[in-house]
């Protein structure tokens, strides 16, 4: 589903992506860790063409999204192919980004009834199907100043379910919830890993990692240190600055 073959990416002399290679296959879930700075949220943007690749070959879904070979011209989807495979990628953030002025409900039609032009009252039986699923359906009619952070990240993930991606990015989805609310969304988040849904997950939920990943990354400073089974990876990382980050996190 994601191929990344040596993807760099610099912002003016700052390097972020230092040829990343990693794969991900259809149904899989990718957990991404490191630490701030490493260039997780730039990979997931690169992904979800939010930034274009200096380098290297990113493949999504079997579409060539950007490469460039040695001394060679950038080549990119045409900007219309680039948004219509944006529409077949989730993606859920830290902060829950949901319209203010909409319910719950009004939040997840809107991308089906603007951009996909579906029938209204069919998007909202699929909407309520959605609520069901993240647990939400007795808040349909709720605006987000009334949900909890938790509650607000599952309208987001059912808001991206919607569109009926084929692969979700999340980027640190309970980074800015408050403890208690965490496991919440991890719950949505694994049932909707063990439903077959391809994922990649920047996160610094390591028992999330654990449980739920076929495979975790390890990132600092734009590269990729190790990587491999989580369970593997967190009892015995290879690498020093892995050990570091992971005493710090677990
Ligand atoms: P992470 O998600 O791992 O914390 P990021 O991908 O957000 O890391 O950022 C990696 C580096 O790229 C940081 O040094 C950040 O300042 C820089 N960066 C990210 N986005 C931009 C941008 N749009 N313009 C300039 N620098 C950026
Ligand atoms: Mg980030």
């Amino acid at each position: 589903m994601v191929e990344a073959v040596q993807v760099s990416k610099s912002f003016g002399s700052n390097q972020v992506l230092k040829s990343i290679s990693l794969t991900v296959a259809r149904g899989e879930v990718l957990c991404l860790v490191g630490p701030s700075g490493s260039g997780k949220s730039t990979f997931l943007r690169c992904i979800n063409h939010l930034e274009t690749v200096d380098a290297g070959r990113l493949r999504v879904d079997g579409t060539l999204i950007g490469y460039r070979e040695k001394g060679d011209r950038l080549h990119e989807l045409k900007p219309r192919d680039a948004a219509r495979q944006r529409r077949d990628i989730g993606m859920v953030f830290q902060r829950f980004n949901l319209f203010p002025h909409m319910t719950a409900l009004e939040n997840i039609i809107e991308a089906p009834i603007r951009v996909n032009r579906a029938n209204k009252a069919a998007a909202i039986v699929r909407a309520r199907e959605l609520l069901a699923r993240v647990g939400l359906a007795d808040k349909a009619d709720a605006y987000p100043a009334h949900l909890s952070g938790g509650q607000q990240q599952r309208v987001a993930i059912a808001r991206a379910l919607a569109m009926d991606p084929k692969l979700m990015l999340f980027d640190e989805p309970t980074s800015a919830l408050d403890p208690e609310l965490v496991g919440e969304v991890l719950d949505v988040m694994k049932q909707l890993a063990q439903s077959g849904m391809t994922m990649i997950v920047v996160t610094h939920e390591m028992g999330f990692a654990r449980e739920v990943a076929d495979s975790l990354a390890f990132m600092d400073g734009g590269v990729v240190v190790e990587s491999g089974d989580p369970r593997t990876v967190l009892a015995d990382p290879q690498h020093e600055r892995t050990r570091a980050f992971l005493s710090k996190v677990l």
